[in-house]
């Protein structure tokens, strides 16, 4: 993917210990993120609607490839993972970023119990590694203060309840008209990116986007939001390059 040559030791350590893609351990060029067949696994993203967000982006559509992806990423303790998804994103919407002129990047929060039994929070490596690329503070602006139940265990309309509150600022003086790019790994309904939004906004945030590795179709997330068309949305519509 990258066109940089390779330095001469990692042509060494390329040689005892081959780089291998994290999808599916394919042997690939030290310089490169994942084998092209995992890469053109990865169709990009339907438009992603957000109410809260001023700018929603996606690397890809949720399909059984993506969500192995980020299976292996948040169970499989591949915490590794979590900054080949972050360069996979940043490659696609480089250009995007830098246009939003964004102050600082945060993650979603994780409840503390949950984080301790899984190890890390796996929006945080992918923030911590996307920050790393676009040359900008990653701060833990947002705490989860109620464990919440798992999204994916709910319907839609579950969802908004579920999360509705459960969400603070930590550092507000670091958000006060401020633009932010909120992280995660998946925005689904984006009842997660919501809850983070309005924290934020609470907080005097100038500017909110959030940014995922998938997203699904329509149809997919018509299938647990019947109601989506009575949802107020700002369509935010781009394409990947990937
Ligand atoms: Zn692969």
């Amino acid at each position: 993917m990258s066109q940089r040559q390779p330095t001469l030791s990692e042509l060494f350590l390329d040689f005892f210990w081959p780089n291998r893609c994290p999808f599916c351990g394919e042997i690939i060029a030290p310089q490169q993120h994942c084998c092209p067949d995992c890469l053109a696994s990865f169709p990009p993203p339907p438009d992603v609607f957000v109410p809260l967000l001023d700018a929603a982006f996606s690397f890809t559509t949720y399909t059984p490839e993506a969500a192995r992806a980020i299976h292996l990423l948040k169970f499989y303790n591949q915490p590794k993972l979590g900054a080949v998804l972050a360069k996979l994103i940043f490659r696609t919407f480089e250009q995007e970023l830098a246009d939003c002129r964004i102050d600082c990047i945060c993650a979603t929060p994780m409840h503390p119990k949950k984080q301790r039994e899984r190890g890390y929070n796996q929006a945080e490596r992918m923030a911590t590694e996307l920050a790393r690329l676009c040359q900008l503070p990653c701060l833990p602006l947002l705490e989860k203060t109620v464990q919440t139940s798992a999204q994916h265990t709910l319907s839609a309309e579950q969802r908004k309840h579920n999360l509705r509150g459960s969400c603070r600022v930590a550092l507000p003086d670091e958000v006060k008209e401020k633009r932010i790019l909120v992280v995660d790994d998946v925005i689904t309904t984006g009842a997660t990116m919501n809850e983070a939004a309005h924290a934020l906004r609470q907080a005097g945030a100038a500017w909110v986007g959030g940014i995922s590795f998938a997203h699904p179709s329509f149809e997919d997330e018509y299938a647990f939001s019947k109601d989506i068309a009575s949802i107020s949305t700002k369509k935010i519509a781009h394409t990947s390059k990937a």
